[in-house]
């Protein structure tokens, strides 16, 4: 087992370790990874590491103690607020990312339920497009998901389907602003209506897009109302690590009114220590995120996000017509937003990104959903660095096309994706599981970043998603198995 290091080691020494973890890692600064990274460039990254760095270790668990943390929080809350249309009422908390707001906007809704509606078992109602945040919000805080499919033509949120579902016990519906893995925007205009008729909340997840959108509407982009402007609309999440360029750990849950955001916090003055009030999930928290959020946007400003949006809004139109463009590939969706989705028709999608990550790029593999009523796709999120790249990237992926026709799935995947349709999570014991990963090269000390391969994504693709979640779930296991 490693122990804690005896002697201390010099820092320029540590440092350098800590280069040499790094190489394997994806290279974001290329502008070739289509996925987690939103980099901020050059000016921005530097005043915003240096904000970090100022607030890195204060404290803004007690909102008395540092009020600048306070001040720079409210400051924020109420620039988001007004870009998406919100009031006088409009309040919100900041918190450490988009899974963390769409946790507090169910627990909100639940506790709603409870006490103001006398619902026992609350419901929220998601389309089969909303973030998995709000599955483990449902699992999280033991609220009942009803899981409704989406157009399968449109892949946006089927509002006759969704008021079919309500029941007594409903608490909330989520519509997304947009979905992530297809870009589209849910007609949140005709869900505020039901939600208000049913008299439940109704939550946008504008995580990915909701800081976006309204510059893309502005810009002349055929973008529908999504925010507080849409009545019937009662929260909205929106992450500013994302499109708001700023450092990973920043995110906004806003709310309507104080009366819905009260169910939210919580107060603990009957135990040993000093009393507590967290308005969100955390309690200790650096002021760094909050500090780097509120530097980020004033360094960018209203102009600044304006320009970055016609940028990435230009980039999304020529990747989408030129994807389109190359036989055997289509864009499917029509995404409001930059984040697009592409099939492949005639061949494996698995090998066109094999073939494309292989020239130096990152595509993210989405694996079909749904029964297959959802294809499987390759997923890019775009960026600032993606409008002078896009050339590039349109010609490799014409390039690679006779390759990844010419693909075959190995032993592999011939092996298990035949068996892999049937499976079901009782006949496997982890034991074979952990088996099965290693066979695909996915034991212990495997280093390389990036997508597992065809023949994997192809197995998992065959697969239930009972099946995926538990080879996931092993897979955790073993690439966190310590010690040594
Ligand atoms: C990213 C995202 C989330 C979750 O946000 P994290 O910051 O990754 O926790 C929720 N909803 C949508 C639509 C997203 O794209």
């Amino acid at each position: 087992m490693k122990k804690i290091p005896e002697k201390a080691s010099a820092g320029p020494e540590i440092l350098s370790r800590l280069a040499d973890l790094r190489a394997n890692d994806l290279q974001w600064r290329s502008g070739r990874v289509w996925a987690y990274v939103y980099p901020p460039g050059d000016d921005t990254e530097k005043i915003q590491k240096a904000a970090y760095m100022e607030f890195l270790s204060e404290n803004a668990l007690d909102p008395t103690a540092f009020p600048s943390l306070r001040h720079m929080e409210n400051d924020i809350i109420s620039m988001c607020a007004s870009h998406l249309h919100g009031d006088q009422d409009t309040v919100g908390s900041f918190t450490s990312g988009g899974t963390e707001s769409c946790l507090l906007a169910v627990k909100t809704a639940r506790d709603w339920a409870r006490k103001e509606r006398g619902i026992k078992e609350p419901e929220i109602i998601v389309s089969s497009s909303a973030h998995a945040a709000f599955f483990k919000a449902a699992f999280y805080f033991d609220v009942k998901l009803v899981n409704v499919p989406v157009d399968p033509k449109t892949l946006r949120a089927d509002v006759a389907k969704i008021q079919a579902a309500i029941t007594p016990n409903t608490a909330l519906i989520v519509g997304s602003a947009s979905a992530y893995a297809h870009g589209v925007v849910d007609p949140i205009e005709e869900l505020g209506q039901i939600a208000k008729k049913a008299g439940v909340l109704l939550h946008v997840d504008g995580c990915i897009g909701g800081f976006l959108l309204n510059y893309f509407r502005e810009l002349g982009a055929n973008v529908p109302n999504y925010d507080f402007a849409v009545e019937g609309v009662t929260s909205i999440s929106m992450d500013l690590h994302k499109y708001a360029y700023c450092p990973k750990g920043a995110s906004v849950i806003l709310y309507k009114n104080r009366e819905l955001r009260k169910h939210q916090i919580f107060t603990c003055a009957g135990w040993n220590g000093y009393a507590i009030v967290n308005p969100t999930v955390q309690s200790t928290k650096s002021g760094g995120p909050v500090a780097a959020a509120w530097t980020t946007i004033h360094s960018i400003g209203n102009e600044g996000y304006k320009e970055r949006a016609r940028s990435m809004l230009s980039a999304t139109q020529k990747l989408c017509k030129g994807i389109d463009a190359i036989p055997g590939l289509k864009v499917i969706g029509n995404p409001e937003m930059c984040l697009i989705a592409f099939v492949a028709e005639g061949l494996s999608i698995f090998h066109v990104i094999d073939a494309i990550n292989q020239r130096g790029w990152y595509v993210q593999a989405q694996l079909a959903a749904a029964e297959g009523a959802i294809p499987e796709t390759a997923h890019l999120t775009v960026t600032t660095m993606s409008e002078a790249l896009a050339d590039e990237f349109l010609a490799d992926l014409a390039a690679i096309m006779p390759e990844a026709r010419a693909a075959k799935f190995g032993e592999l995947a011939a092996t298990f994706v035949p068996m892999a349709k049937t499976l079901s999570s009782a006949d496997m014991s982890d034991d074979m599981i952990r088996g099965m990963l290693q066979s695909a090269g996915l034991g212990e000390g495997d280093q390389r970043a990036g997508n597992p391969s065809a023949d994997v994504n192809a197995i998992l693709n065959a697969m239930s998603s009972e099946m995926r979640e538990r080879i996931l779930s092993v897979a955790a296991g073993e690439l966190f198995k310590q010690p040594v």
